[in-house]
Formats: C-alpha cells, structure tokens, sequence
C-alpha cells in the first residue's frame, strides 16, 4: 500500500474511533481529502485508493486539475474556499459542492452560472465561528436571515454549514467554535427556513477533526494528514 492510502486508511480509522468516542454512527462522517498544493500524481494516489471526491479552495486549481484528471471516471470536486463572483463559472461548470457561501453577491453570480449550465449545486454557509478578522463567514448573528434569503436561489440546494476553527493550541477555544457551530444548526433546523437542509456539518482540519467529530461534524476536510505537508503556506496559516 502507498503512502497515501495507508494515510487515508489511519485518517478513516480515526474518524470512526472518534466516532466510537462520541456515540455517534461512523457512517455519519464523511471524510473530503483536501488536496490543495498537490499535484495530480499524489490525487491519482487517492482515486487509486477509492477516494472520489476532492476538496481544493481556488477555483482555478479546480479548473487546472479537473483538466489533467479528466481521465478519472466519477471524480468530483468540492470547493472550500473564498469564491469571487469572477471565478463563479468556473465553479457552476466544474464544482459538485460549495463549502464557502458567505455572501449575497456570491450566490446570485453562482445561482445564474448555474442556471445557464443547467446544473444545481450543493453548498454549505461559510460561518465565522472565531470571530476572527482575518477569517472568511457569516457573523453566527447574520446566519438565520441569510439562511431564509437562500430559497430565492433555485439551482443552490443547502446542505448545511461549514466553518474554520481557530487555529489554536488551546483545545477549549477550539471546541467553542465547534460548539457554536452545533448551536447554530439546531436554531435553524428549528426556523421555518422554507429552503435547504441544515443536516450537514462541514469542519474539522488536520489538527482538529476528532474534536470537530465530538460536535456533530458530518464531513470533516483533511489536507496533511493524508497528503503531508504542502510546499506553500496559503490563507489559512495551515501548511
Ligand atoms: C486547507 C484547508 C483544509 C485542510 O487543512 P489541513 O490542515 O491540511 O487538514 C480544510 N479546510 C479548508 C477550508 C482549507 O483551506
């Protein structure tokens, strides 16, 4: 066995044990390999070993990769990153999900490109949980308001949340934003929304997806731990 697939194998066997931990089925738990930084050889790697879909936060990556992969039946991508209405195309074309939905703006450029392609799209709302300037997502109080704006958008079909925590040493800090994450979607799966379901949970890192797991996560995104360490730093301060 590669490297890769023993890594994704020891990653799986975490989850479940987490899941062991915190009483909850491992069926529940969906892990998106992120493969940001690397190239098609260590991707390949994964598709070798069953993975199907793959999680990347520029929208040209995507659009690089979908192309040098393009001999990869099934394979599909999540984009888990900041969109600009400009790269929305790209997106409505190549993307099956969308864990980074924060804005108005955003939504309407990929509801239209969708609408053009013919195709829907799965998304996720993007909250800041840490409070963090420098972090992408809705503040936790603009959530429920956005939430009810989604059913405007006929071709985005909301499966939940998604969030970063802080990217802490402190476990407590940590878990607060996990745990205000589970808040979150029990608030809105009690509103009439009127639109999207709020049964997902889109968090939980590398160094953070056990405690991620505690707190409901329903798809944690694993970048390292799977694929080592990537040869450039980006946005997140993760490498
Ligand atoms: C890079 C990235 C991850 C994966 O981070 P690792 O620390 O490599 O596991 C998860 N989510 C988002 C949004 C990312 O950009």
């Amino acid at each position: 066995m590669g490297l890769v697939a023993e890594n994704l194998a020891a990653v799986r066997a975490r989850i479940d044990q987490a899941c062991r931990a915190a009483g909850r089925d491992p069926a529940e738990v969906r892990l998106l390999p992120v493969t940001k930084g690397h190239g098609p050889d260590l991707i390949g790697e994964a598709y070798a070993a069953g993975a199907r879909i793959f999680g990347e936060n520029k929208a040209q990556e995507v659009a690089d990769k979908a192309g040098q992969l393009a001999d990869k039946p099934g394979l599909a991508w999540a984009v888990i990153g900041h969109l600009q209405t400009n790269k929305a195309k790209v997106v409505a074309q190549l993307a099956a999900e969308f864990h980074a939905l924060d804005s108005a703006k955003v939504a309407e450029a990929l509801d239209r490109r969708l609408d053009n392609e013919g195709r829907d799209l799965d998304v996720f709302l993007q909250v800041n949980s840490s409070g963090e300037e420098s972090k992408y997502g809705l503040d936790p109080a603009d959530v429920e308001q956005f939430a009810k704006s989604m059913r405007q958008y006929r071709s985005l079909r909301v499966r939940g949340l998604m969030t970063l925590a802080v990217f802490s040493d402190d476990q407590a800090a940590v878990a607060r934003c996990f745990e205000r994450m589970q808040q979150l979607q029990v608030r809105l799966q009690n509103t009439d929304l009127a639109a999207g379901s709020y049964a997902e949970l889109s968090m939980g890192m590398s160094g953070d997806f056990e405690l991620a797991i505690r707190y409901g996560a329903t798809t944690v995104r694993v970048g390292q731990a799977i694929f080592g360490p990537r040869p450039e730093p980006d946005e997140t301060g993760h490498r």
